[in-house]
């Protein structure tokens, strides 16, 4: 690969510049539980059993799906910019998401990290 595109806008990053990397992570979220000793004394074969027989009939990859699914997306600067500014695409009413961005000096950036 030559070069990699940018997952929002489409643009072109060569291999030689900047590119960020988003990894998305969406779970189900629990709670701890709080075991009683009613609840060691159950028999849960039968729930386990009943919730087997359900999932039998499921979709396996909406199963996957609804527990846990990673997403990763390359990212040019400018919309790593956007992303920071809103993460979630959300924006406060009134408020203008800028497309000027802030100076950065990429090989300032490498030689900073040891790569340049
Ligand atoms: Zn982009």
């Amino acid at each position: 690969m030559k070069y990699y595109i940018c997952d929002m806008c489409g643009a072109r990053i060569e291999r030689n510049e900047l590119r960020y990397v988003v990894k998305m992570n969406i779970f189900a979220a629990y709670d701890a539980m709080q075991i009683e000793l009613s609840d060691l004394e159950k028999d849960y074969e039968e729930e386990i059993h009943k919730l087997i027989k359900k999932m039998e009939h499921m979709d396996p990859k909406q199963l996957e799906e609804d527990v846990h699914k990673q997403f990763v997306f390359d990212l040019c600067r400018k919309c790593q910019q956007r992303l920071l500014k809103s993460p979630l695409g959300r924006r406060p009413e009134g408020s203008k998401v800028s497309d000027e961005l802030p100076p950065f000096d990429v090989d300032d950036f490498l030689r900073q990290i040891g790569s340049g």
